[in-house]
């Protein structure tokens, strides 16, 4: 029987020493706010075990967190037909360069680079009657929980800076790989990253990706096919150019966000969030990233 109670405190007291912290991500002002000594860990097991540390019921932006999720609800709602519009090739490069369109069919590589995620949006938006209200509802109904919400002044301050974002709308666009508006997809794209959540939250709502697609509501969000495609999308392509090393250090599928947060799994045995909002140079959490990797060396429990 491992004792994660412990482990988790061990890696928390380790962490909390460190002096280099990396960079809280400045190119969203909102973002620019948040105080880089936070630092939380949340895990859930599959047994039915919780153990939370540090700021783990402090809510954060969860950012890219929540291009898994898009593509979660885009799955459910047109099934395999969004590989038709994106592709599910890791990309090598940081997640808002432009030249990740890989323009030739105006098709971006895969669904968690800032294209490939806008184009997601626009598929939720032409499959949603209230897409943003119907969202985030989709996010509570993973957690059971209502008390998850956009952060607006996120949302705007990414609206009022997010040029990249525009452009790569705008290629999509004249490749005729966006059904709707550039602004209304964009606005959908930048709330949806301003959702906040905790990391035990975070851990809950992922929870159906550890478990065939039953969510902790026992509902069944996606076949175990589906399951199989977002988390192998997770393990190549999760941490913009960086996911080698983190299946090299980690060895799990996971997701990061420029919030600092990091949510990574399991199947079968545990989903595991940790947030720490300073960011190493390919901007993914630099605590976080430490955190996990001594998390499966000290369990020895990764997909490996
Ligand atoms: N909303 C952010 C952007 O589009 C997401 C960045 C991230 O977390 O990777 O720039």
């Amino acid at each position: 029987m491992r004792d994660f109670k412990f482990i988790l405190h061990s890696i928390y007291n380790e962490a909390i020493t460190q002096t280099d912290k990396g960079k809280v991500a400045t190119y969203i002002p909102e973002l620019a706010k948040i105080d880089i000594d936070n630092f939380g860990i949340y895990l859930k097991t599959m047994t039915g075990e919780n153990y939370g540390v540090g700021d783990f019921n402090t809510p954060f932006s969860i950012q890219s967190i929540s291009k898994v999720l898009a593509l979660g609800k885009a799955m459910e709602l047109i099934g395999e037909s969004v590989f038709k519009r994106v592709d599910v090739e890791p990309s090598g490069h940081p997640f808002n360069q432009l030249a990740l369109l890989e323009v030739e069919n105006g098709i971006p590589r895969n669904p968690f680079i800032n294209s490939g995620a806008i184009v997601i949006a626009d598929i939720l938006i032409s499959n949603l009657k209230n897409p943003k209200t119907d969202f985030l509802n989709y996010v509570r109904d993973l957690c059971g929980d209502k008390n998850i919400n956009y952060n607006t002044a996120v949302a705007k301050s990414e609206k009022d800076t997010g040029f990249k974002n525009f452009a790569a709308a705008n290629l999509l666009k004249s490749f005729k790989n966006l059904d709707n508006d550039v602004e209304e997809v964009l606005d959908f794209y930048f709330h949806q990253c301003s959702i906040e959540m905790t990391c035990s939250q975070l851990s809950n709502v992922f929870y159906f990706l550890a478990n065939d697609g039953y969510c902790i509501n026992k509902k069944l969000h996606l076949s175990n096919s589906q399951v199989k495609r977002i988390n192998a999308l997770m393990l190549t392509c999760g941490f913009y150019d960086e996911a080698g090393e983190f299946a090299f250090e980690v060895g799990l599928p996971g997701k990061s966000g420029v919030g600092g947060g990091i949510v990574a799994l399991l199947p079968d045995h545990f989903i595991i969030t940790t947030w720490a909002p300073g960011l190493n140079k390919k901007g993914n959490s630099l605590l976080g990233m430490k955190a996990l990797e001594q998390f499966t060396t000290k369990t020895n429990l990764s997909i490996f």
